[in-house]
């Protein structure tokens, strides 16, 4: 295993990875990747946390 794996994709990837996950559960490999940059990058770290925020203001909303 590379040790810059988590720089495989980059942060712009990761971010469609993270709103495409909003909509339908992406492919075992897919969220491997997305993890591992996650784990390297504390922006998207952030940006994944806003989602889930928004996404249980959402759920919320909805009932
Ligand atoms: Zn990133």
């Amino acid at each position: 295993m590379p040790r810059i794996i988590g720089h495989v994709i980059s942060c712009k990837q990761a971010s469609r990875l993270i709103s495409q996950q909003e909509d339908f559960p992406l492919p075992g490999w897919k969220r491997l990747l997305l993890r591992l940059h996650l784990a390297a990058c504390d922006g998207c770290t952030r940006f994944a946390r806003q989602i889930a925020v928004l996404r249980e203001a959402m759920a919320r909303y909805r009932t």
